[in-house]
């Protein structure tokens, strides 16, 4: 992710040494073994400054000098910095039908712990366990190590205080997740949507020597789909934070009824419950026998015909809702998670086939889709990375969004 600070007034001469700070921290996290000199070249401040921050950063333990095991020419072991992964912790929680999920991920993004809370159908009940669950797992820790806890909502949320508006997949309707999980919790706690943190986990955790990603689009597939949207390296959000509902695209008219009230929307032709109720219909399934998407796919893998049909049809229909991504959003990549990224090996011809039937070649030609490399945890990723990137890359909370300019801090 790129060094970008966002400060909403004149800069304080503290703001900017702790501005300096992030970007020589940020420098570390990117390149895992780095000397004074790569630093003081990489970033642009002078040694001085460089050496002067990381006798800071030393002292408050979050990064370590070592010997390399590489002789320099002049016959000395050189030293190299690195972060002190178990220094920070951050922790990731994601809510939604198939319970709580929640993680401790380390500043290497190294997940060291993790729980889970069955799903109950009064809310009440299940956040109250959540709650509990976290506050066992930040126990753990000294109360400073814990950075803060990102949760991953479902549906129409409202960011800062964490309440979702609606999600009909859950059927939360005005439920105060915030409230609940902030009592008796002295570390901050950041709310997303779920789909958007799974583009930011992409974006957060993207190998440095690949092109750096700007224009993306996440789609995750469970219990739903979901798209999170990239416009230039920021999540895009909307006038009121509800936008990229793609899953809500009507793609055939007065086709099959959707939970948000309307008909023919991309979810209920593309999804994970799609797929599953597509198969049953076919195979003449009893509504309990009804398979989950991994033993679809399986039976595909196996030759079975109606499977393999029904996930012909719908990889044509995950295409459809892709023509729409490409023609609104243009983007360069469109990473696929959950079941499609299971699949996509057996699905990627059929998707392709519908994008260059639909879509002329120009705007296909810079397009890759890939699989996430987090597969059915990207929202879980995410919410750790709303944490460990406000550690990492902002030094002061942006105000709003209108008073905001971003600087890239050179020197002190
Ligand atoms: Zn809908």
């Amino acid at each position: 992710m790129p060094v970008t600070f966002t400060t909403s007034g004149a800069l304080k001469k503290s703001a900017l040494r702790e501005a300096n700070e992030r970007l020589v921290l940020n420098t570390i996290r990117q390149n895992p073994s780095l000397s004074r000199a790569d630093i003081v070249r990489i970033t642009g401040l002078s040694p001085s400054s460089v050496t002067f921050i990381v006798k800071r950063l030393k002292a408050d333990d979050i990064i370590c000098e070592f010997k390399t095991e590489n002789w320099s020419q002049v016959g000395r072991l050189p030293t190299a910095i690195r972060l002190r992964a178990n220094a920070r912790v951050g922790i990731g929680v994601e809510l939604g039908l198939t319970g709580g999920r929640i993680v401790v991920a380390d500043l290497s993004d190294a997940i060291v712990s993790r729980k889970t809370v069955p799903w109950h159908a009064n809310h009440g009940v299940f956040l109250d366990k959540v709650r509990k669950a976290i506050l066992g797992l930040a126990g753990q820790y000294e109360p400073d190590q814990v950075l803060g806890i990102g949760v991953a909502l479902p549906g129409f949320i409202d960011r800062s205080t964490g309440r979702v508006i609606a999600a009909e997949n859950v059927q939360w309707f005005g439920v105060e997740v915030g409230e609940t999980l902030r009592r008796d919790l002295d570390i901050p706690v950041y709310f997303e949507n779920a789909a958007k943190l799974s583009a930011l986990a992409e974006m957060w955790s993207a190998d440095g020597q690949r092109k750096p990603l700007r224009d993306f689009v996440s789609v995750v597939a469970r219990g739903g789909l979901g798209t999170g949207v990239i416009i230039n390296g920021e999540i895009l959000q909307g006038a009121t934070f509800g936008a990229s509902e793609f899953g809500h695209i009507p793609i055939f008219p007065g086709g099959r009824k959707c939970s948000c009230g309307n008909t023919g929307c991309w979810e209920q032709y593309a999804s994970d419950f799609a797929l599953s109720r597509l198969y049953s219909e076919r195979a003449q399934l009893a509504p309990d026998q009804e398979l989950e998407p991994e033993a679809i796919i399986e039976k595909v893998r196996a030759g079975d015909a109606v499977a393999t049909e029904v996930l012909r049809e719908t990889a044509h229909n995950v295409g459809l809702g892709f023509v729409n991504l490409v023609m609104a959003l243009n983007p360069q990549l469109i990473v696929v998670g959950d079941y499609l990224a299971d699949a996509w090996d057996l699905m990627e011809e059929t998707v392709w086939g519908v994008l260059r039937s639909r879509v002329p070649a120009y705007y296909l030609s810079e397009i890759r889709i890939l699989p996430s490399r987090h597969r059915a945890d990207a929202p879980l990723a995410g919410a750790v990375a709303l944490v460990l990137s406000r550690f990492f890359n902002s030094f002061e909370d942006g105000g709003e969004k209108g008073r905001q300019r971003s600087v890239l801090m050179k020197e002190a």
